[in-house]
């Protein structure tokens, strides 16, 4: 039998991110934004309730949860300010190829504390050259020793000024492409290791995204996660996890967007009448409401998937690219519904829109989604 409902279990979860999300980040998400301020504080707070490193097993310091459950607190806190959801999130992309690849003393020499204090980490893939087209990465590992000496620049990486560690995708050898990628966890004190230019972005004030500069960074061997080589997979099956969950964030967003129009359209009169009652901002809600409601669908199928333990690749990338297309075109659309006003600073939407557009663009574009799940109907 298929039913949507939650367990008490499930709708206490979504209970406890609900109140969280709509009291310690809502009302300061604005704010936040404007000053592109790092949440430091709100980390700490969603840290002590358990609202942190949800997917991690317990004895790494995580919550041990499904997708399913994660995508539940995901929606809420996003649905509250989608860049301070973002820097609280992050370890569960940044140490993704850990809990993939690692060994367990390597899980509990390095999440376990992270996890413990409420530290966070980065993910570092991207470089200038190398943003679709991940495999073609160029920063160089080179073994030394019993040490690899890692060489080159990541860019775009979220949290990289407040990592504690990095998981860095490193080449032994450009010529061999994705199969001469390897993962390295590299702590932040490592010599040589520096942060280079943070971004100023369009929207997501508080998501804080730079450069990592690596110059003859040295790691020691048990550093490798996995073998050599099979750094491009470790990534790829890290963003397989991390798609269901940005689908999670668009569903958020989504929601707090539709949920903005929908009451400003009953509120704001024109024509003597809500605005809501003409039948053309009526159909516009209606299909608003609809993009909502089959974004989440996507998102739990494939999160269910995953925690069935099935394959979902092609579900992820599918919930990614419908999720966050649905968040910015209901918050466009729901900057239209407010007229004038919505182009202002002093209601939420503008916010909104300018943050959807970024959903569309990381963990994988939205055209590289595409490709995954079309290139997934043809095998
Ligand atoms: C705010 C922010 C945070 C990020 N955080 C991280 C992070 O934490 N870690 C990390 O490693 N990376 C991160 N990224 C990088 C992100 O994943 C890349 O920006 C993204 O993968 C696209 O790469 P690019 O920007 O180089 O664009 P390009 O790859 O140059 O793409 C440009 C355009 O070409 C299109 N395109 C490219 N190839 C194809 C193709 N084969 N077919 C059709 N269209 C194509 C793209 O869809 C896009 O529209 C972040 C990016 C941003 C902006």
């Amino acid at each position: 039998m298929i039913h949507f409902a939650l367990s008490e279990e499930q709708k206490e979860l979504q209970n406890t991110a609900r109140q969280f999300a709509q009291k310690e980040i809502a009302p300061v998400a604005l704010q936040y934004d404007r000053q592109a301020a790092f949440p430091g504080e709100i980390i700490q707070k969603a840290h002590a309730v358990g609202l942190m490193n949800l997917t991690c097993p317990k004895e790494y310091g995580g919550q041990a949860m499904g997708l399913v459950n994660a995508a539940l607190i995901t929606e809420e806190m996003n649905a509250a300010c989608v860049a301070i959801a973002g820097m609280i999130g992050i370890n569960s992309l940044a140490c993704g190829p850990i809990l993939i690849a690692g060994s367990e003393e390597q899980k509990r020499r390095f999440l376990l504390p992270l996890n413990q204090s409420g530290k966070t980490a980065s993910f570092g893939l991207t470089e200038r050259e190398a943003g679709s087209d991940a495999a073609s990465l160029k920063t160089r590992a080179r073994l030394e020793g019993d040490s690899y000496v890692l060489s080159g620049q990541k860019c775009f990486i979220t949290n990289a000024s407040y990592a504690a560690l990095y998981t860095i995708f490193a080449t032994l050898d450009p010529a061999k492409g994705s199969k001469g990628i390897c993962a390295f966890i590299v702590p932040r004190e490592a010599a040589g290791l520096s942060i280079g230019k943070v971004e100023d972005k369009m929207g997501q004030g508080s998501l804080n995204v730079a450069e990592v500069i690596l110059e003859g960074v040295k790691v020691p061997k048990a550093n490798l996660l996995g073998h050599e080589g099979e750094g491009f997979k470790i990534a790829m099956e890290t963003l397989d996890e991390g798609r269901v969950n940005i689908a999670a964030c668009g569903v958020g967003l989504a929601r707090a967007a539709f949920q903005a129009a929908l009451d400003y359209s009953k509120q704001r009169i024109q024509f003597g009448k809500p605005i809501g009652t003409f039948q053309a901002l009526n159909f516009m809600l209606a299909d608003m409401a609809a993009a909502v409601d089959s974004a989440r669908l996507l998102t739990w199928y494939a999160a269910s998937l995953a925690d069935q333990g099935r394959r979902f690749t092609r579900e992820a990338a599918q919930a990614k690219f419908y999720a966050t297309d649905a968040a910015m075109r209901v918050a466009t659309d729901a900057v239209q519904i407010h007229g004038g006003y919505g182009y202002t600073k002093e209601f939420p939407v503008e916010k909104y829109m300018r943050d959807a557009k970024l959903m569309q663009i990381y963990e994988g574009t939205n055209q590289v989604n595409r490709i995954v799940a079309g290139g997934a109907l043809l095998r």
